[in-house]
């Protein structure tokens, strides 16, 4: 049996990381074996519930304001067409749906009220459902699981170091603390990285460090493979060999052998055999449908095609999922008002991606009919 408390050092991962190949996916299956039926596979609807627009400047994503990326800006979706996405998708074998915002943090107020409403509809309809809305205060992740909700999604991205090579807008211990307060919660942690943005082995080992120091193991990590998009700063950073995506699920399966890993961003990337691959290594959820919030992603029908050939089935969603909603007590607003730093470093590459992106915007403007 795998010793699931055990505390790993950087070395120890080290030494896991650098196996070979094929004998690291043997262990790390047997591992998941224990733990999770590898026949099975938890099918996430990601539903963009705000897009674009984001004031923060995170180096790999196509929502930030300041980079031009063309993709189309929309507000908060009204509550019904969530509801009205996330059945569709139960019908097409999902059992969990993953809300994304692009905002810096939650703020108290009509839009989040209208989160908490959608949260409401979702749960009632025997779905997992999980949140992604930046920096949250302690008293708001109590809101979001009084109504319902059962994880928070909030990555580490990478290791504390390199983050600062990635991020200038928010600091790291800021995401910590975001995560402290989901667990302090009854809501269950949804955090991991992304890999392909120009780390070291290190990075992905100190992402894992960082995810092991927290209060608790998360109870689901994804494992995303950056997709370059034209106009961020790592628009020119190449595509990520499947072998490393692998190598590191099957780590972090051997670090974490109860948590749901997830083989998220990238999967348009991978063939199939890739994807299988990943799933041997103790992937077991990916997220469904052909878009991820803004970047490509295998449709419905491709992986239903995936399933059969691999012998998978989707889970249904489970009981014990449901959050033990604990009594909030009630806080003044300063209590619950967090102070969220903005570090404003210089990242070189952001900043040119910065100017890039205003100067397409002003030739936009000027070319435009008045
Ligand atoms: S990753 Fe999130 S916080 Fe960062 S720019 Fe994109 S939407 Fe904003």
């Amino acid at each position: 049996m795998a010793n699931t408390d055990k505390t790993w050092t950087k070395e120890e991962i080290l030494e896991i990381y650098n196996k070979p190949l094929m004998e690291l996916i043997y262990d790390a299956a047997k591992v998941h074996r224990e733990y999770f039926d590898p026949l099975k596979i938890q099918v996430s609807k990601l539903i963009s519930i705000k897009t674009g627009g984001c004031p923060e400047d995170c180096g790999y994503c196509p929502q930030a304001a300041r980079y031009h990326t063309g993709i189309e800006k929309n507000d908060l979706m009204p509550v019904e067409e969530v509801l009205s996405k996330a059945e569709e998708a139960k019908k097409n074998g999902s059992s969990r749906v993953c809300m994304g915002a692009a905002w810096r943090n939650v703020q108290d107020g009509e839009d989040f009220d209208q989160v908490l409403e959608m949260v409401k509809g979702l749960s009632s309809m025997e779905m997992e459902v999980c949140c992604t809305l930046g920096m949250v205060t302690e008293s708001q992740a109590e809101r979001l699981a009084e109504a319902g909700l059962h994880y928070y999604n909030h990555n580490l991205d990478t290791s504390e170091e390199y983050y600062k090579e990635v991020i200038s807008t928010r600091s790291y211990n800021d995401r910590l603390k975001t995560l402290d307060n989901v667990r302090k919660s009854s809501l269950k942690v949804c955090s991991g990285g992304i890999i392909g943005m120009g780390e070291s082995v290190d990075d992905r080992i100190g992402m894992l460090m960082g995810l092991q120091k927290l209060a608790q193991a998360p109870d689901s990590i994804p494992i995303n493979a950056l997709v370059p998009v034209e106009g961020t700063p790592l628009e020119e950073q190449e595509i990520v060999p499947v072998w490393d995506v692998v190598r590191m699920i099957a780590v972090t399966k051997l670090v974490f052998p109860k948590s749901t890993v997830r083989l998220s961003a990238g999967r348009t990337q991978m063939t199939k055999e890739g994807q299988a691959l990943c799933f041997m290594a103790g992937a077991s959820s990916i997220f469904a449908g052909d878009k991820l919030l803004t970047t490509p992603n295998p449709g419905d029908n491709e992986d239903l095609l995936m399933f059969n050939l691999l012998g998978l089935t989707p889970t249904e969603k489970k009981k014990d999922n449901v959050g033990k909603v604990k009594i909030r007590k009630e806080t003044s607003a300063t209590e619950t008002e967090e102070k969220w730093s903005r570090p404003g470093h210089v990242i070189e590459r952001n900043i040119e991606a910065t100017e890039k992106g205003k100067a397409a915007r002003r030739a936009l403007k000027e070319n435009s009919p008045s």
